[in-house]
């Protein structure tokens, strides 16, 4: 039987999560590892400033005091007997596309399952609230299976933002787009009169260039982008190696 290590950043106690699992029931045993509250933009960062505590909740179900990636260190290292066959993280409450994966917890989830060599997806839900998780967790369950029958690319996960709701238009294999805010920051005072400001909201900057996961969700579509771990660019090697004399 497959054994299925699900998480996320936005907490134990999400919708998303529960969705999830009750998806990915009918392919293995679910084992839930999840930060014990909200953790969203936290990116790939993990606790090492103090000890982390697990707790079993129930069944196959644990929560740590730490961060997505904490998550998936303690399940891989000390939680679960052996390796597991996959790794799902989500389904967040909020898309995950272009530049906004490199703050996500739910996608440095799934890069962590990676870098151990296990077969990784962060599912993502692309609307406003709210939320319908229908055909995220449908699809969660789909390419779930898929993934298990099939091999993914060495050193590559799979990040899928689904729109709300039941129906889709269709699902495009896309490139990681650009996704830039305006007016993101929020100006305010705390109650002794001092500025403060508080980085959320705002517009994000549409990007419509053919083939990105951004354009995708917005023309109504489910957006699947394979995501390697290696940020090298390979062309800018030659380029600096050719124009910089440094070696
Ligand atoms: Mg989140």
């Amino acid at each position: 039987m497959s054994i299925i290590l699900v998480t996320n950043d936005d907490g134990i106690h999400a919708e998303g999560l529960q969705v999830l699992r009750r998806s990915l029931q009918p392919l293995g045993r679910i084992v839930v590892v999840a930060p014990d509250r909200d953790n969203s933009a936290v990116s790939h960062s993990l606790t090492m400033t103090r000890p982390l505590q697990v707790r079993r909740i129930g069944e196959d179900t644990y929560t740590v005091d730490g961060t997505p990636t904490d998550c998936v260190v303690l399940a891989l290292g000390r939680i679960l007997e052996g390796r597991p066959d996959l790794l799902v993280s989500g389904i967040n409450a909020g898309p995950n596309l272009g530049d906004d994966i490199s703050y996500s917890g739910t996608v440095s989830a799934a890069m962590e399952g990676t870098m151990y060599s296990v077969p990784s997806m962060a599912v993502s839900l692309a609307g406003e609230p709210p939320f319908d998780y229908t055909l995220a967790g449908e699809l969660s369950r789909k390419m779930a299976a898929k993934i298990l029958d099939t091999v993914l690319p060495h050193n590559t996960l799979i990040n899928m933002n689904v729109p709300t709701g039941s129906k889709h238009q269709g699902i495009r294999i896309t490139r990681q787009g650009r996704r830039l805010w305006e007016n993101a920051i929020q100006e305010t005072e705390d109650p002794w009169g001092r500025k403060r400001y508080w980085i959320g909201g705002g517009t994000p900057v549409k990007d419509s260039s053919e083939d990105t996961d951004v354009k995708a969700v917005h023309d109504g579509y489910v957006s699947v982008t394979p995501i390697q771990l290696d940020l090298t660019n390979h062309s800018g090697i030659s380029h600096i190696r050719k124009n910089w004399s440094l070696e």
